[in-house]
């Protein structure tokens, strides 16, 4: 089978046939960063990290861009509740979602660039619409420039929408618009805000708008036309929409691929802050190990549903506990020396991952593999045993979750003690958990303080208690 992806654009999967042979460019969209990273940030790095394995993996040689917008009108909100300068609120989670990214084992894009740093890039654009009859100045005095969706007539055209049923653009004052729906590419700086977060151009003193960022950065490091263009399924519209629109209506070919990856749920609803539902990655690497966290976030299609439950985790441990345990065995028995191996990758796992990375039936052949081997170990049958590991070892690092990987391996002369140490915790937990649901408050208060002595903070979660040492 020849690889193939869905193309949101088109809605149908396509054989990926690159722009450039031998190589394979993606764009996909990171952070702003104005806090914490959720879970489906997580996901959405996750689902292209797996993707960019893939491409390496049936030879392409890869070029990853993850931007990092880090002006945004939510940032500077947020820095005046704080109290605190813009630019050190944005660094501070940029650093954040760093930790995340790198705890779950995803590559590192080979460009990361920040808004902030491609202010030139963007007037540049903006003065390139403006001249083809697509963006205009704002026709109040608010020093915004506009890009025109009527002069554009494929607007709405990557989530088919007619432009008549589509919503207004909530970015700015619709008296200097030609239509609601125009969207902002500058914004004029407005009184009160920072003087750190302006900056001049030929339409006046401000910053950038969110989807004017992107259409720069991708053509500064990819050019006006590449492979693929990927981000979460929220991002469709009306952030890619318009990304689609200024950089076509600019006379670039743009993205030949458009892949959007599903959201996370929470017992089948949306996660949301004021409902209580959320678990955020932090959360969930103090339940679990960080190859589990990876191995639970990575298991569905990347365009389903992932839907969080309390006991995914467990689950997801016991799959990566079968896998690694046979792993280890046949280690030990087929190379106890140390000797070389070099993974293989079974057909049946190509295909799947061929088909737009089916990885619930790729997992399926792990699984298999992993079966197979155990089999043939215990019957002494060396030959089969050695391809069932050599093929588990190629799956797994395919999908960047090989447990016998230096990177999941941090720490391990501590490991079995910091296992222990989790399971003693947890059952105190448990214990507490079941106090308190007899409403037997001082039994509760008891196991607390036991811990606390033993120097472990409790936090109660919406996916139960979690724990961690003092600092
Ligand atoms: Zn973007």
């Amino acid at each position: 089978m020849t690889l193939r992806f869905h193309d949101s654009a088109t809605a149908a999967v396509r054989d990926f046939t690159p722009l450039r042979e031998g190589k394979a460019s993606l764009y996909y969209c990171g952070a702003t960063v104005q806090g914490e990273p959720h879970i489906g940030h997580v996901r959405s790095a996750l689902a292209f990290d797996q993707l960019t394995r893939w491409l390496q993996a049936s030879g392409y040689d890869v070029t990853v861009v993850r931007n990092v917008t880090d002006i945004d009108d939510k940032i500077l909100v947020k820095a005046q509740e704080n109290n605190e300068p813009w630019w050190a609120l944005a660094y501070r989670f940029e650093q954040a979602f760093e930790d995340a990214y790198d705890a779950l084992g995803i590559l590192k894009p080979s460009y990361e660039p920040r808004a902030t740093g491609h202010i030139p890039e963007m007037h540049a654009l903006i003065a390139l619409l403006i001249e083809r009859g697509h963006a205009y100045p704002a026709l109040d005095d608010s020093g915004d420039v506009y890009f025109d969706v009527r002069s554009w007539k494929q607007y709405g055209s990557l989530t088919r929408q007619n432009i008549d049923d589509m919503q207004a653009a909530p970015d700015a004052d619709p008296r200097g618009k030609r239509d609601p729906r125009d969207f902002a590419l500058w914004k004029g700086f407005k009184e009160g805000e920072p003087e750190t977060a302006k900056w001049e151009s030929p339409w006046g003193a401000g910053r950038p708008g969110w989807h004017l960022e992107c259409s720069a950065m991708v053509t500064k490091y990819l050019g006006t036309e590449f492979d693929i263009h990927g981000g979460g399924l929220d991002l469709r519209f009306p952030h890619h929409e318009n990304e689609m629109a200024q950089s076509q209506a600019a006379g670039h070919g743009f993205a030949n691929f458009w892949m959007h990856n599903g959201m996370v749920t929470y017992q089948g609803e949306k996660m949301s802050k004021s409902i209580g539902n959320t678990i955020n990655p932090r959360e969930m690497l103090q339940i679990a190990r960080p190859l589990v966290v990876r191995y639970y976030l990575g298991q569905a299609h990347y365009r389903s549903v992932l839907d969080y439950r309390p006991g995914s985790l467990t689950e997801a441990a016991a799959a990566v506990e079968r896998i690694e345990t046979f792993m280890n065995a046949a280690l030990g028995q087929l190379h106890p020396d140390g000797s070389d191996y070099q993974g293989t990758l079974p057909e049946a796992f190509r295909t799947a991952m061929d088909d737009d990375l089916n990885i619930p039936a790729a997992l399926a052949v792990l699984h298999e593999t992993v079966r197979a081997g155990n089999t043939a170990l215990a019957a002494a049958d060396r030959d089969n045993a050695e391809a069932a590991f050599l093929g588990a070892v190629g799956m797994t690092e395919a999908l960047g979750i090989n447990p016998l990987d230096a990177q999941w391996q941090q720490g391990s002369g501590s490991e079995s003690m910091a296992n222990a140490l989790d399971v003693l915790v947890k059952a105190q937990l448990e214990a507490r958990a079941q106090a308190r649901v007899e409403k037997n408050w001082a039994e509760s208060d008891r196991i607390r303080d036991v811990l606390a002595a033993a120097g472990v903070e409790v936090a109660d979660t919406a996916a139960g208690a979690t724990w961690s040492l003092k600092k």
